[in-house]
């Protein structure tokens, strides 16, 4: 049987991994699962699948979950140490699906010990992407894509070799103000950039799709997990969300990946790999899709692509002063405190004015910690400069 584990487990795709796994238990001996808020539906999925261990990482719902758990054998626990320590424990697979930063020190532990980690958590790669390489190698650990995108990316790079390509596309849907006048964007509320168009994701990830945040990530992530040039990666908007990325090679050839929206192709694709087996997604019928459509994008109505490409020519830390000014304008935009156009912004002038000492310091655990940290803060006082 695989030990596995699940951070993230209460999530969209935390429960889309549960969603496989529980089609066929006996595969699995389930090791830890990880939520935050959501108590009940984490001790659920824990007893159903007779994990070891489920962890919170709210502290004070500790309490709750060792109640919700009572009598089942299974040991509840809470916070980051507690997170920290059970990714250390003998693992075969994991999959780290935690929202945000929070989800970078598991992965790396996990990583450590040897252990497969499939990775939801595009955080990981574009905050501390060298050294989640570095340890990745230095262990004999495998890192397997989960974005659907970068899935994409590495299924149609199989026996292929990374000097004979010549760009990466991938592609966006345009999120839930693709084709909203631009002016009407300073009043777009919480609630209409939470509705996606296609795919059913968390509510962080789905205002970052609105924002281009998310594609501006999944840029940063291409470059770091793939090893590629910056300028060979390209953003197409593509509203249908049924091309996830196109490789084009040095002979003209496009080698594209289509398939419905559904995360559990990518997640299936790294729980099994190397090996494909069935997966209960829907089978496209594209004669009655007719057609696809593409568009270029546009940096005015999306500046966080513009900004992706700062990054990756800035390089350094400069993901993780990125991410962490991108989260806490994030949490400003859902609190009500920012308008939608302004969280790109806040992010440039984070960027703009964060200490070059701080961005080209030698990447380990701790600088990339310092240089997050020390960006929520400047993003805070620019939040709170704006609201003043
Ligand atoms: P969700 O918001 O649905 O789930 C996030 C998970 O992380 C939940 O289990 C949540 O617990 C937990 N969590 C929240 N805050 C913390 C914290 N501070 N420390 C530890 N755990 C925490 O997110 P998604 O599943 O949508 O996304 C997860 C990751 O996967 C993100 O990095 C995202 O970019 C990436 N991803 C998501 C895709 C999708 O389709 N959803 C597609 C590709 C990538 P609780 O719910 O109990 O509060």
């Amino acid at each position: 049987m695989r030990r596995i584990s699940i951070y993230g487990a209460t999530g969209s795709i935390g429960q889309n991994t549960i969603d496989l796994i529980k089609r066929d238990t006996d595969a699995y001996d389930v090791v830890a699962l990880t939520g935050a808020g959501n108590i009940a539906q984490l001790a659920q999925d824990a007893r159903d699948l007779n994990a070891d261990i489920a962890i919170t990482a709210d502290e004070a719902r500790l309490p709750d979950l060792q109640e919700a758990l009572a009598g089942s054998g299974i040991e509840a626990a809470a916070g980051k140490t507690a997170l920290r320590e059970a990714a250390a424990r003998p693992t075969d697979w994991l999959m780290s699906a935690i929202v945000g930063a929070a989800g970078l020190e598991p992965g790396l532990i996990a990583l450590q010990n040897g252990c497969t980690v499939a990775l939801a958590n595009k955080e990981t790669l574009v905050c501390a992407g060298a050294l989640v390489r570095k340890t990745a190698q230095a262990n004999d650990a495998r890192l397997l894509p989960v974005d659907s995108e970068h899935s994409a990316i590495f299924q149609a790079l199989t026996g292929e070799k990374i000097d004979a390509v010549e760009r990466i596309i991938i592609t966006a849907s345009g999120g839930a103000f693709r084709d909203w006048p631009l002016d009407d964007l300073a009043n777009a509320t919480v609630a209409q950039a939470s509705a996606h168009p296609n795919w059913d994701m968390g509510q962080r990830i789905t205002i970052d799709s609105a924002s281009m945040f998310n594609k501006a990530l999944e840029v940063i992530e291409t470059k770091e997990y793939f090893e590629v040039d910056a300028v060979k990666i390209e953003v197409l908007v593509h509203p249908e969300s049924m091309i996830h990325a196109i490789v084009g090679f040095v002979d003209g050839a496009l080698m594209a990946h289509v398939g419905p929206p559904d995360m559990r192709h990518a997640i299936g694709h790294a729980l099994h790999y190397p090996v494909r087996k069935h997966l209960p997604v829907e089978r496209l019928d594209l004669a009655k899709l007719a057609q696809l459509t593409f568009r270029a994008p546009d940096e005015v109505r999306w500046p966080a692509l513009r900004l992706a490409r700062e990054v990756m020519d800035r390089g350094g830390l400069s993901g993780a002063v990125f991410n962490a000014a991108k989260e806490t304008a994030l949490d400003g935009f859902i609190a009500g405190k920012l308008a939608f156009p302004h969280m790109a912004e806040v992010v440039e002038t984070v960027l703009d004015t964060t200490d070059p000492s701080l961005i080209d310091a030698e990447m380990t655990l701790d600088t990339v910690l310092e240089a997050d940290h020390m960006a929520r803060v400047s993003a805070r006082r620019v939040i709170e400069t704006r609201a003043g």
